[in-house]
This record gives structure tokens, C-alpha cells and sequence, in this order.
């Protein structure tokens, strides 16, 4: 059903009377996209189903967070079998609406359930501490409760897996919530909440608001709200901005993972077809479209040309299509803006001198957002690209001739998310791992995302972190209580 949830209820109209239509990229007619391929369309629902929603939450608040965390656990674990028994149709469902292969789909189904299994684990493990006392007369110790009910707000680059590495964690220490996911990718969120109702998630725990036109409004609410006591996005830079503010008043707790410009460091001494292999991946997964995909690759003037080359020959073997089709390496991007955004950041870098080695023209097809994956090198610090991210299948090469000279290059950003480089000298990894200005560094990888492993960024490109142990801090709060004897 293409509908919203709210206390227990799948809602497929809204107050405002109006629905909004969820398109597929593969197939949209480029031109005029109100003429594309509707797939779902779903209630736009605005201030009135988010505070319903709201109220729910709170309502289910006492008793969800009063459970024993090996209860809340239980109910995780059992929703993220359920998500494995049905993956091959999640993946489909992500495929459909957000474009990318199937195959790397279903990867981001079982990443998505990974939250669900960790945090079942973690629920059980949410120790406070005993402090040792400095006068004889009191006990000291710490315990760690649960936010409240938390608003959460997802991108539809990972329309399955940004809610689950929110929801496995709050849920796990006892938070209620309300989610307002991407209005371009809301079919898995309900596919998601299905399962839960089917797992045994209790009435108003969890809460789904689908809406496009009253999104801003819908995201004030949730910030402004007193019955709302902490807020996690995943987006933009500028939408996050606003969000913090919005949030000032009632001074919440707030996560964000906002957008990077991950720089990837080749070094002289670096193995070069790993560093290829590993571009391949981190620069083009998802088509470009993921916050820690490369923007910039800095590459020793001593290896440009071979490391262009080899990037080139691997790029060129890419099969764009659609993510339908089993032999799709590369998919659509997600609309016309992003088609446009990608295509003035390519003009703009020939425009001030870049080389393109491949890619670049696009085909006559007026079906889907597609842009060929393209590689540029003889980059400089005057393109777009050096200092904003594209968030498209766009490599990028600048050249570099000194440890010192790149990483100033690299850290000359006002964002710090993932950053990768390649070398062999043990001592120049920790140097260069210690000095990159991000929450995140990849050393002679690419891959670097897991459920075990903390996810956030530092200057502009968030606060807190996702997943891991630390994923538990952004919905908990500790309490000291002094005993005296
Ligand atoms: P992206 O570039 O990934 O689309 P956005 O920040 O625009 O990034 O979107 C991320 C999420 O934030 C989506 O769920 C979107 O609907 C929501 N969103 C967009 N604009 C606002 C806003 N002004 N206030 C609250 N939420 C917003």
C-alpha cells in the first residue's frame, strides 16, 4: 500500500486531500517528468498526520522504553529476519524507485538489516558505570536512558538503510519515533515498516509521514515540537543547517550526516591496481550518489597518466541501463536537477581546462536520468568540483607532488565526511590517517561502511555518529545519581 503509518495504521489519504506521485527513474520521460512513469503515489500529508504521529509516539513512549532491552531486542531481531526472508523483493522495491543496480540493492537491504542485528545486540548492552567515590559518604553511578520520541528525516540515495541505522538505534535503547523519509523513495520505508508491524512492533512506536509539498513545514514541526526531544537527519548540508537552527529553541539533541567532498590520495608509493579497483568502487557505487563517494582524486604527478589510463579502461566497460536489467553495472541518477548539476560540473571543469579521458557526451535518449560515467584529469582548484560535491559518476584527477601539498589540498574544504588514500609506508599512513580533516578514513580501501564501525563526519558535515557502540549516544542521555549512605 502506498501509504503512510501512524499508531498502527497504514494511511493511504491525507488531510490535504492531495497525493504526490513517486517516479522511476530508469524510465522517466527526461523532458517533462509530470508526463513520466508514476509508480506509487502516496498521501502528502502535512502538519496535522506529523502531530499525530507525534502523539502516538509519546503515548508509546512509557511503555516501549520500560520493556527490558532483551524484549526490544527480540522484536529488532525478529524484523530483521523478516527483512532478510523478503530481500530479494526489498531490493526490487529500492531498484524501482531509486534506480540503482539490483545487485548493489540487495547489498543495501542486507546493510540496512545489519543496523537491526547490531542494535538487537547492543540493546542489551547499554552499561552506565559505577564511579569511584571521593568522599566515603556517597555512592556515585550513571545511567543511561532514552531520549524520548525522536524525529528522524532520510534521503533517498539509501531509502532502505538510512532508516534502519536510525531506527535500530533508537528503538534499541527505548526511543519512540516518527520518520518522514524521502519523498522521491517513501515505498521502502513502508515495505520496511510492514515487516515491523509484522515483527510485533508496538501500537504508535513507530511512525511514517509521507509528504512532499509541506516537507519544510513538516521538518519545523518536528524541530520546534516539545513532545519531541531529539532529531537525526541524513541529506544536505543546507537543509541540516536549517534543522539545527529550527532546533535551538528547545534546545534537542541533534544528529546529522550531511554531505562530504571525500578526497582519494594516491600516493608515489601507492599499488596502483588497487588503488584503480578500489576508485572504481567508491567513486561510482550508486552512479556517484552517495555521501562518501569520491568528489576528488589527488593523484602523484609521477602516476597521473597511468592511474588516468587505468580508470579510463575500467570505466569504459561500465553498462549503463536500468538497475532492472541483469547485466546494469551503473544506474540512473535519481532526477533532471541532479542530470543538470552533473553536466555543469563536467562543462565547467572543460571549460577551465580539464582533459576529458572518457565519458562526458550523452546519448540521445529522452528515457531516464542517465549521465555516462565520465573521467576528467588535468583538474585545478578553480572547478566547481574541487570544492562541491557532485554527487554523480564524475572522477575528477588533480595532481599532486608533496605529502604536505596534498593534504592541504584535501583538507581545504569546509566539510570533512570520508577521505581514502593508498600508499605502503606505514609510517606515512598513520601521518596522512591522523592529518585528513574527516570522520572517516579508507588506507588502501575503498570500503569502509559497516554496521560495527562508527559513521559521521566532522566540520560541516555533521554531528554525532551512526551505527557502531557510539550509535546508541545520539538517543540516549546518561543520569548521575548521587547516593548518599
Ligand atoms: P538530498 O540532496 O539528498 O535530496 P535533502 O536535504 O534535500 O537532500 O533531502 C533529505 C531529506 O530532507 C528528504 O527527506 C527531504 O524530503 C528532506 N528535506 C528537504 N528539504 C527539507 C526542509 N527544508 N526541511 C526539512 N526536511 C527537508
Amino acid at each position: 500500500t502506498a501509504a503512510g503509518f501512524i499508531d498502527n495504521e497504514f494511511i493511504s489519504t491525507a488531510d490535504s486531500g492531495k497525493h504526490f506521485p513517486v517516479y522511476e527513474p530508469a524510465l522517466n520521460i527526461y523532458q517533462d517528468p509530470a508526463k513520466g512513469t508514476e509508480i506509487a503515489s502516496f498521501p502528502d500529508m502535512g502538519i496535522k498526520e506529523t502531530e499525530m504521529a507525534i502523539q502516538a509516539a509519546k503515548k508509546a513512549f512509557p511503555s516501549w522504553s520500560k520493556k527490558t532491552a532483551k524484549e526490544r531486542s527480540t522484536i529488532l531481531r525478529d524484523w530483521y529476519n523478516l527483512i532478510l526472508e523478503n530481500e530479494q523483493d526489498l531490493a526490487k522495491i529500492i531498484t524501482w524507485e531509486n534506480g540503482k543496480p539490483l545487485a548493489e540493492a540487495l547489498g543495501e537491504v542486507r546493510y540496512g538489516a545489519s543496523f537491526f542485528e547490531w542494535f538487537a545486540e547492543e540493546a542489551k548492552r547499554l552499561y552506565g558505570e559505577v564511579i569511584p567515590s571521593p568522599n566515603r559518604e556517597q555512592r556515585m553511578i550513571t545511567i543511561r536512558q532514552p531520549l524520548g520520541v525522536v524525529g528522524i528525516i532520510t534521503p533517498w540515495n539509501f531509502p532502505s538503510a538510512m532508516i534502519t541505522r536510525k531506527l535500530g538505534a533508537a528503538l534499541a535503547v527505548g526511543c519512540t519515533v516518527v520518520a518522514k523519509p524521502a519523498s522521491e523513495t517513501p515505498i521502502s520505508a513502508v515495505a520496511l515498516y510492514e515487516l515491523g508491524k509484522r515483527a510485533g512492533v508496538p501500537k504508535g512506536v513507530i511512525g511514517l509521514v509521507t509528504a512532499h509539498h509541506d516537507t519544510k513545514a513538516i521538518g519545523k514541526h518536528l524541530c520546534e515540537s516539545q513532545d519531541i526531544s531529539g532529531i537525526s537527519f541524513t541529506g544536505s548540508t543546507a537543509v541540516g543547517k536549517m534543522l539545527l537552527k529550527h532546533s535551538a529553541d528547545t534546545v534537542k539533541k541533534v544528529s546529522l550526516e550531511l554531505g562530504g567532498n571525500a578526497p582519494f590520495i594516491v600516493f608515489e608509493d601507492a599499488d596502483i591496481d588497487k588503488a584503480v579497483d578500489a576508485a572504481v568502487t567508491t567513486k561510482f557505487r550508486s552512479s556517484g550518489q552517495t555521501c562518501i563517494c569520491v568528489n576528488r582524486f589527488y593523484v602523484h604527478s609521477s602516476i597521473k597518466d597511468v592511474f588516468g589510463e587505468r580508470l579510463r579502461e575500467k570505466v569504459e566497460k561500465f553498462r549503463v541501463g536500468s538497475g532492472m536489467e541483469d547485466d546494469t553495472t551503473h544506474g540512473p541518477l535519481i532526477n533532471k536537477t541532479s542530470v543538470e548539476k552533473v553536466r555543469s560540473h563536467v562543462h565547467d571543469a572543460l571549460d577551465h581546462g580539464a582533459k576529458l579521458l572518457t565519458g562526458g557526451k550523452e546519448s540521445e535518449n529522452t528515457h531516464g536520468y542517465f549521465y555516462p560515467p565520465t573521467v576528467l584529469t588535468d583538474m585545478n582548484n578553480n572547478m566547481r568540483i574541487a570544492n562541491e560535491e557532485t554527487f554523480g559518476p564524475i572522477a575528477g584527477i588533480f595532481s599532486f607532488d608533496t605529502e604536505e601539498e596534498v593534504l592541504e589540498y584535501a583538507n581545504n574544504t569546509r566539510v570533512g565526511l570520508a577521505g581514502y588514500f593508498f600508499s605502503k609506508d606505514v609510517s606515512r599512513c598513520w601521518r596522512v590517517a591522523e592529518n585528513l580533516q574527516v570522520g572517516m578514513v579508507g588506507v588502501n580501501t575503498g570500503a569502509i561502511s559497516s554496521e560495527v564501525a562508527p559513521f559521521g563526519g566532522v566540520k560541516e558535515s555533521g554531528i554525532g555518529r551512526e551505527g557502531a557502540r557510539q550509535g546508541l549516544d545520539e538517543y540516549t542521555q546518561y543520569k548521575y545519581i548521587n547516593m548518599a549512605i
